[in-house]
Formats: structure tokens, C-alpha cells, sequence
């Protein structure tokens, strides 16, 4: 017998998504070739450097240098509130309807232990970021996937969705804009999404980590918006994709104050909180006139139309994305999601991500990363147009 086994529970857990595409890169750029990377979703550009500045400041000062109260600094907690009234006229107590997270994603893979009892079932769109899935396995319960199908806009179709699921779920979750297929969404859909869970006594959990990420003047709207969604919802947002913080680790979970109580005790138990420092750099990320969210925007819709035009010159049939640094590819009939990312890597040297990997119903598309300069796309699309 081996002296060292992994928990079960691990073995639930497909292989990292892009482990397989790491290692087929790291084959290809060890030959030689000059890659280039449009799979990860973390922007190239830097974090603004006012929030930088605020950074230094904090970090110097001695009382950040202690353990952080768990929920967040009550200073970060009202900054959220003010940006969340600012930006959508959403109300927010800072004490109860407010929760700093290290990171969006350590929210959303906290909460099922809050809320799941074993067996109990999770209602998990596919594709999708895949936290939702594992965190719901990683605390006993079952996901129930929900496909997100082209010919239904990429959005769940509730009618589909078996009762005798509906009634044992606990929590749905849903993100829009949406990674990865760029979808965006209206408050008519966020509405269906909250007379369904009302009616099957569900918590919907909204992930708006790219509501800030828009082009053309458009402004995605929060879940929060609806009357009533926070008597029952939850939404998860990060200043990971609006700021270019990812690596700082720094996001919040708003809204219904029961889920979010429950969700603060599990991280008292586990984690101590974000770093006040970085909390304090957040604040003036928050409170600041976001001038440096539309530079970043703009840049991203330039991208975007020189990516997305010339894929349209070659045949692609692909629409620009409203949101999101994201382009959701189909792929020629002839090639699978994998045959495709594999043939664009060894003949062009360009990394992307197949649809599949964010669950099966992806097949057929690949998920292009507008995070790389200008230049770098147009020499994609010229190796692109060589290869044919
Ligand atoms: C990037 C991303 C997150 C994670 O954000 P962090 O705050 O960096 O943890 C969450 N959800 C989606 C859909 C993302 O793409």
C-alpha cells in the first residue's frame, strides 16, 4: 500500500484545465517558437498606479501589520457600499450586506460549505468558470449542470431544468457578463432568475466580476438592481478584472445578509481576511473617478475590433463581445474545441482554451484572451491567415 493517498474528494476533481494546454506550450516554446498567449483571463495591463501609490502608503504604516478582522475593514466595506450606490443605485448596509473576500473565487468556492448539506444539489452552469462546480463538489454537494446553449443565447433554459432538481437546490449560480462565452445580460433575464429561485426557494448567487469590463457605452447592469433580489440573492464581485489586481487578491460578496453571515462564519474558521493594505489600496480604487477603467475599456475595444474584424476577413463567424476581455470562437466544422487549440498552437504558435474545458456543451468553441497588445493580435491574425 502506498504511504500517502489524496482525500477522495480530489479524485472528483477533473485535471486542471490548463494543465494539458501548459504543457503543450511549454513543447512548443522550448523549439523555438515565439508564442503567443490568448488563453489565461489576466489582463497585461498593470494595475493603475494611484492604487499602487496607496499600496506603498498602507504597507508602511505599522497598524496593517496586524491580523485583519475577518469580514473586511469597515473603511473597505463602506467604500464598496458607496461604489455599488454610485455605479447602480443599489443600497448596501456596510456591516451585514457587505463581506471582503480574498479574491472573488475564494468567496464563490467558500460559499457551498456555508450552505450545503450533504447531497444537496447546486444548480451549476456549463460551460462556466469552473469554481462553482468544484466548490460545490469540495462540500459534499452535487451540482446539477446546467447547460448554456448557442441556440439559447448561451443563457440556462429554466424550462429544462427537471423540478425534482429544482426542489433539492440550494444555491444557482450564473455570471454575466459572462466568462467565457462574453455573454451580457438585461434585467428581464436577471428577473426570470429571481422568480425561479423565489419559487423553489433557491439562493441565486450572481458572479459580476466583468460588469465593469464594457464597450460602446454599454453599462451592465447588477443583479442587486431587481426590488427583492437581495431578500434572497447574493452577488460576488472582485477588483480583479476592473483594476488589473488579480494578483493582489481582492474582491466582496454583497447582498442578503443571512447567506453572507454564514459565509463570514466559514471564513473566520479558515482564513483571516484580506490584508488591510491591499483593502486600503481598494478603497481608492473604489472611490476613485474610474477614468482608469474606461482608459483600460478602451483599450480592450480596440483590441477587440482588430481581433474580431480580422477573424470576420478570414471566414470566422464571430460577433463582437458588449463585455468582457473574452472572444467565444467557433470553431471549422472540421476540428473539435481540443483538435483546433492544438492545431492553432503547433501550426501558429497561439494559445487559446477549447470550449470544452469549461464543460461539455462548450464543444465547438474556443475562448480567445484580449490580453496582449495590439501588435500581438495582429500578427495572431497574419500566422492565422498563413495557415488558412
Ligand atoms: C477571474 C474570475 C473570477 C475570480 O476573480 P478573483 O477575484 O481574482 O478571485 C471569478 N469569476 C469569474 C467568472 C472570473 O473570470
Amino acid at each position: 500500500m502506498k504511504f500517502f493517498e489524496p482525500a477522495e474528494r480530489l479524485k472528483l476533481i477533473p485535471p486542471y484545465l490548463f494543465k494539458d494546454i501548459d504543457d503543450k506550450k511549454e513543447q512548443v516554446r522550448s523549439s523555438g517558437v515565439d508564442i503567443i498567449d490568448l488563453g489565461v483571463g489576466d489582463p497585461d495591463l498593470p494595475t493603475p498606479p494611484f492604487i499602487v501609490e496607496r499600496m506603498k502608503e498602507a504597507v508602511a504604516d505599522p497598524r496593517t501589520h496586524r491580523y485583519p478582522l475577518y469580514s473586511g475593514l469597515t473603511l473597505f466595506r463602506e467604500a464598496v457600499a458607496r461604489w455599488y450606490k454610485r455605479r447602480f443605485e443599489v443600497e448596501l448596509d456596510p456591516d451585514t450586506e457587505v463581506l471582503t473576500l480574498i479574491g472573488c473565487k475564494e468567496g464563490l468556492a467558500h460559499l457551498p460549505l456555508a450552505v450545503n448539506n450533504w447531497e444537496d444539489v447546486n444548480l451549476v452552469p456549463t460551460p462556466a468558470y469552473p469554481v462553482y462546480r468544484m466548490g460545490t463538489i469540495f462540500a459534499g454537494g452535487n451540482p446539477y449542470m446546467v447547460p448554456l446553449l448557442k441556440e439559447n443565447g448561451f443563457f440556462p433554459n429554466f424550462r429544462e431544468i427537471p423540478p425534482i432538481e429544482a426542489r433539492d437546490a440550494k444555491l444557482f449560480f450564473f455570471n454575466y457578463p459572462n466568462n467565457p462565452t462574453a455573454t451580457v445580460a438585461d434585467l428581464e433575464f436577471f428577473q426570470q432568475m429571481l422568480d425561479f429561485c423565489r419559487e423553489y426557494h433557491i439562493t441565486p448567487v450572481h458572479d459580476a466580476s466583468y460588469t465593469e469590463l464594457a464597450f460602446d457605452g454599454y453599462r451592465p447592469p447588477s443583479f442587486l438592481q431587481l426590488p427583492g433580489a437581495k431578500d434572497i440573492g447574493v452577488e460576488f464581485h472582485s477588483l480583479s478584472k476592473t483594476y488589473s489586481m488579480t494578483g493582489w487578491r481582492l474582491g466582496m460578496a454583497v447582498g442578503n445578509r443571512e447567506v453572507l453571515a454564514a459565509l463570514g462564519k466559514i471564513k473566520s474558521n479558515i482564513d483571516s481576511g484580506a490584508f488591510d493594505a491591499i483593502q486600503l489600496a481598494g478603497i481608492a480604487a473604489l472611490d476613485s473617478d474610474q477614468s482608469c477603467v474606461a482608459q483600460y475599456c478602451r483599450i480592450y475595444q480596440e483590441r477587440r475590433d482588430i481581433l474580431v474584424s480580422g477573424l470576420k476577413k478570414q471566414g470566422y463567424e464571430v460577433e463582437p463581445p458588449q463585455a468582457t476581455f473574452y472572444v467565444w470562437l467557433p470553431v471549422p466544422q472540421r476540428f473539435t474545441s481540443m483538435q483546433f487549440t492544438t492545431h492553432l498552437l503547433e501550426n501558429a504558435g497561439i494559445v487559446t482554451v477549447p470550449g470544452v474545458g469549461f464543460g461539455e456543451p462548450g464543444e465547438g468553441f474556443v475562448r480567445l484572451a484580449l490580453t496582449v497588445p495590439k501588435e500581438r493580435l495582429e500578427e495572431a491574425l497574419a500566422r492565422l491567415a498563413k495557415i488558412g
